[in-house]
C-alpha cells in the first residue's frame, strides 16, 4: 500500500520514513513539508538524524504541499506542528483518505479514535461514528503524546487486572520530545527544565481517554510533572499508583510480564513480542541500554515495589519517544486499521 507522510523532514517525519524503510505493508510514495522545502528532493531538504541511513529512492522523492491532491497514497501518516495539523488532515479525511496523526488537534475529539493499540484496539469502531457524523468516507485516528504512550500502556495490565484508583507520575524527558532543533543546548546541557508547556494537561486528560471505553473516560485520577532532562532519546517515568483490589508488586509484574493484546494477537508486523518487558535489576531501566526494547515499541519496567503512601506499588516506566510515542504507534494503529478493513 502507498503511504504519504505529512511534514516528512521533520524528526518524527523521518522516524516514519525510517520505519517504512522494507515494511512488509507500506512503501513511501509521498512526502511534504513546509514552504520551506516544498519542491526540493526530499535528501537535499531534510536535515537526516536518524541512525540508519536514508534510502536512494526516498531521498529522491520530491517534497509536496501538504494538499490532498498534491499526493497519492491509500495511507497517510501525519507529522504536523499541531497548528499545521488542524484543517490540514480534516481537508485529507473529506477527500477520503485514511490520515493517522501525531499531532495533539484532534486527540480529544469524542469521535475521534485515541490509540495505543495494545491499550484500547476497541477503539478503532469509533472511526464508523466519525465517518457517520463527519459524513467523510476518510478518518482521522490519532495517536497518544509520547509521554502518554509510556504510561497508558504500563498501566493498562494493571487496570484490567486490578483496577486503578489514582495514579502519580513524575517525568524525565529526551530532548527529541521537542523536534528539531528542539530546546537550546545552553538551556539544557547541566540542566533540567521543570516545564514543558500542556503537557501535563494533555498527560492527565488522553491516559483517561486511552483507559476508557470509546466514548467513555476512564474514571481514575492521574497527576503528573513533566521535566525536560539531558537525555538524547527515551522518555522515563516514575509511577505511583493506587490500585482498586488489593496488588502486591510481584502480582502487578507478572501481570505486565504477561501481557499481551490484539496486534500481538493478529502479529501485525509492528507489534513487538512483549509490549511490557519487566526488568528485575535494581538499575534499570535506563534510556540509552533500555529504550530500543522490542525494535523501540516496547515499554520497559523496573524497580517495581510497593508504595508506602498510596495502596498500591511503585515502579520505573521507559519508552522510546519517537517510536512507540510518535511514529511506530502510529504504522502499529495503521496496521490495526487495516486488519479490520479500515483502510
Ligand atoms: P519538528 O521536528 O519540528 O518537525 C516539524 C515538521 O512539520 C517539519 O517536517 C516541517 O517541515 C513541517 N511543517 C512545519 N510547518 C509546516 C507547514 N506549514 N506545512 C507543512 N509542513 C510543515 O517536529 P516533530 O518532533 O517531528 O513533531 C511533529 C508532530 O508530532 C508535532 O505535532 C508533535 O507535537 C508531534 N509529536 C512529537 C513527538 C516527539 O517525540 N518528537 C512525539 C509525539 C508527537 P519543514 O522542515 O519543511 O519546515
Amino acid at each position: 500500500m502507498k503511504a504519504a507522510i505529512l511534514g516528512a523532514t521533520g524528526l518524527v517525519g523521518q522516524r516514519f520514513v525510517q520505519l517504512l524503510n522494507d515494511h512488509a505493508w507500506f512503501e513511501v510514495t509521498s512526502l511534504t513539508g513546509s514552504e520551506r522545502s516544498v519542491g526540493s528532493r526530499y535528501a537535499a531538504a531534510v536535515n537526516w538524524k536518524m541512525e540508519k541511513r536514508l534510502k536512494k529512492e526516498v531521498g529522491e522523492l520530491t517534497v509536496q504541499p501538504s494538499e490532498p491532491k498534491a499526493i497519492d497514497a491509500d495511507v497517510v501518516f501525519s507529522a504536523l506542528p499541531a497548528d499545521q495539523a488542524k484543517g490540514t488532515e480534516e481537508a485529507f479525511a473529506k477527500a477520503g483518505y485514511a490520515v493517522v496523526s501525531n499531532a495533539s488537534t484532534y486527540r480529544m475529539e469524542p469521535d475521534v479514535p485515541l490509540m495505543n493499540p495494545e491499550a484500547n484496539f476497541d477503539h478503532l469502531a469509533l472511526i464508523d461514528e466519525q465517518r457517520r457524523k463527519r459524513k467523510w468516507d476518510g478518518a482521522i485516528v490519532t495517536d497518544p503524546n509520547c509521554t502518554t504512550a509510556v504510561l497508558s500502556l504500563s498501566l493498562k495490565p494493571i487496570y484490567d487486572t486490578f483496577g486503578l484508583k489514582n495514579v502519580i507520575m513524575s517525568s524525565m524527558q529526551a530532548v527529541t520530545g521537542a523536534g528539531y532543533p528542539g530546546v537550546a543546548s545552553l538551556d539544557i546541557i547541566d540542566n533540567i527544565i521543570p516545564f514543558i508547556k500542556d503537557e501535563e494537561e494533555k498527560v492527565q486528560r488522553e491516559t483517561q481517554k486511552i483507559l476508557g471505553k470509546a466514548g467513555k473516560p476512564a474514571e481514575l485520577n492521574v497527576s503528573v510533572s513533566c521535566h525536560r532532562v539531558p537525555v538524547i532519546d527515551g522518555h522515563t517515568e516514575a509511577v505511583f499508583v493506587e490500585t482498586e483490589k488489593a496488588a502486591t508488586p510481584e502480582q502487578v509484574a507478572e501481570c505486565m510480564s504477561n501481557f499481551r493484546a490484539q496486534p500481538q494477537k493478529l502479529k501485525l508486523p509492528t507489534a513487538p513480542e512483549r509490549p511490557i518487558v519487566v526488568r528485575t535489576e535494581p538499575d534499570r531501566p535506563q534510556p540509552r541500554l533500555d529504550r530500543n526494547e522490542g525494535h523501540g515499541m516496547s515499554v520497559v519496567v523496573g524497580r517495581m515495589r510497593k508504595d508506602m503512601v498510596l495502596d498500591g506499588v511503585k515502579y520505573v516506566a521507559l519508552g522510546h519517544n519517537t517510536i512507540r510515542g510518535a511514529a511506530g504507534c502510529a504504522v502499529l494503529i495503521a496496521e490495526s486499521m487495516k486488519s479490520q478493513g479500515y483502510i
